[in-house]
């Protein structure tokens, strides 16, 4: 009996004990742990002939964590949030503040359930930035998905604390594949969430194409599988060979160009890219080339100030010249029937840049590395696209000249230490270029010397195709320039007036230049010097100041 009330004093002194010490652990974990809510998405896609999804959103909170708001980035996505409600189907308070950050309150061990709708047919760049059709829906994560706005902000410590856990789910038609490039990802970094905005999320009747090698897999809906698909793989290996690495899988999807939602593109990112796709548009293998060496890139330097300025006109620089250059790696019958010349390519980019920056100078002289004062999308997309492109033809150039192996920027940027600042390209130059470093900083990183390639000359094409890329050009911006002002004037020269330019060439010279850069002009390229001579010809005449800032509005005013 004794012996009984012994083991069982002891035993009430244990649980006693335990129970204070998990007491105890309680409250220290209470007011100590700061867990990251878990982020999850259910998305309907169904084709009801909208193009819209319908997303729901929960966000739970840990009872140890010390959040009391969740910000989220809405931003310019086209998502109408329908209802934010708490576990008890309470309306929850949220905050939409100017630039664009939704903030909702919560509290230790809630669940906030967010339900929204995302339109995914919206214009983006090069399309539609999704469409949800009879056989398909596809789009972007940035379209789709209300992410921690810790990542808009670039706030790596901050995200790690806003976010422990994504999960996505999908309620898709039976009949058909998805094609997705995640499903969970635990303790997401800025990179992860990058990831998530960037990549195509796919669902459709698609069937797979077969004949390619471990990690490249292609997709396309029935009956519309190119005859020949040996382009594909022949720019896989080309990146894979460029990086020495791939991603660990790869999906390109390939949407008809005529859909009923015209061009689409619905995203490309490092694990699938879907796009309209015309096997014979040289164009539109460009287009691939450049997103799936953004792919390998992101593969292969996973860092988050690769993508901040003044960094991102380096990498689109790069994307855009091996974009470029893996072109020449398509079979040869596929080259001919797209009428490939690298070096015509990078010859139009020189003259465009040259045009561009002659016609428009207050516009378009900037520094590659003053990109962070940039003030309009036209700018950014003349710097990323046609003066990155052909810094990085520079550097390349005399890097191989001082005996550097090739492809030395690069690999250069592809060590995460190259990254340690955003100031990548100015360390690239010092650490290859030797003594000439200090020189191709203060010319073409810092200043605004125009990259001296006039040796493209040899590879200048027909009149034609001159004059029809730099018309091109001239739309392209003025078409970024109308997002913020839309009566900016393009200035499109018809053949007539090509040809009347031509006639006069000789007619003076071009005012706005030295006699050294004149004479190069001229000599480069007698198309690109001819129109600009004319268009300052006519300025003159009309008795304007060519210093004016406004001289294209005076002169195109109708
Ligand atoms: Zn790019």
């Amino acid at each position: 009996m004794r012996f009984w009330k012994k083991k069982t004093r002891t035993a009430v002194i244990v649980a006693a004990a335990l129970l204070v010490a998990v007491i105890v652990s309680f409250i220290i974990c209470f007011y100590t742990l700061d867990m990251a809510p878990v982020f999850n998405y259910r998305v309907l896609v169904h084709n009801y002939g909208a193009q819209a999804l319908n997303v729901k959103m929960t966000v739970s909170v840990p009872l140890f964590s010390k959040r009391d708001a969740v910000y989220l980035y809405l931003g310019n996505k086209d998502i109408t949030v329908n209802s934010c409600t708490d576990s008890l189907g309470n309306n929850r308070e949220t905050f939409l503040s100017e630039d664009g950050i939704i903030t909702i309150p919560v509290s230790r061990g809630s669940t906030t359930t967010i339900v929204y709708e995302a339109n995914v047919a919206v214009l983006g760049k090069h399309g539609s930035r999704g469409a949800i059709t009879g056989d398909y829906a596809v789009f972007d994560g940035d379209q789709a998905f209300l992410l921690p706005a810790e990542f808009s902000i670039f706030f790596e410590s901050g995200l790690k604390k806003a976010v422990s856990r994504i999960k996505f789910d999908f309620d898709f038609q039976k009949e058909w594949i998805g094609i997705i490039p995640f499903k969970r990802i635990n303790n997401p970094d800025w990179m992860d969430i990058y990831a998530i905005t960037k990549n195509a999320f796919v669902f459709g009747a698609f069937e797979q194409v077969s004949g390619f090698s471990d990690g490249l897999s292609v997709f396309a809906l029935p009956g519309q599988v190119p005859e020949d698909v040996s382009g594909f793989g022949s720019l896989y290996s080309y990146y894979k060979d460029l990086f020495g690495t791939a991603p660990p899988e790869f999906n390109v999807v390939l949407l008809p160009s005529d859909g009923p939602s015209g061009q689409v593109i619905g995203g490309s990112g490092t694990v699938t890219v879907a796009a309209s796709f015309d096997r014979d548009s040289l164009r539109d293998w460009q287009l691939l080339s450049h997103r799936m060496c953004h792919a390998f890139y992101d593969n292969a330097a996973p860092y988050m100030n690769v993508h901040v300025a003044p960094n991102i006109w380096l990498n689109e620089g790069l994307v855009t010249y091996y974009e470029n250059l893996a072109t020449g790696a398509l079979p040869e019958t596929l080259k001919e029937k797209l009428g490939v010349d690298v070096d015509r390519q990078l010859t139009l980019t020189f003259n465009q840049y040259l045009y561009m920056r002659f016609k428009e100078p207050f516009i378009y002289n900037f520094a590659p590395m003053d990109e962070e004062l940039l003030t309009s999308p036209a700018m950014t997309e003349f710097l990323h696209y046609t003066t990155a492109p052909l810094v990085v033809k520079l550097f390349e150039d005399e890097s191989v000249n001082l005996g550097n192996s090739p492809n030395a920027l690069l690999h250069y940027c592809l060590d995460e230490n190259a990254f340690e600042s955003t100031y990548t390209a100015i360390a690239a130059a010092l650490d290859l270029l030797g003594d000439n470093g200090a020189k191709f900083c203060e010319k073409y990183l810092l200043g605004i010397e125009i990259p001296p390639l006039w040796d493209l000359k040899a590879h200048q094409p027909s009149s034609a195709e001159i004059l029809e890329s730099l018309n091109y050009i001239e739309i392209l911006l003025a078409n970024w320039q109308q997002t913020e002002n839309e009566d900016y004037p393009v200035d499109v020269v018809s053949e007539q007036e090509f040809s009347l330019a031509m006639e006069t060439i000789n007619d003076g010279r071009i005012p706005v230049m030295s006699i050294t850069l004149d004479l190069s002009l001229r000599d480069y390229c007698p198309e690109l010097y001819a129109i600009l001579n004319s268009y300052y010809r006519r300025a003159s005449q009309q008795g304007f100041d060519l210093d004016d800032k406004d001289l294209r509005f005076k002169m195109l005013e109708r």
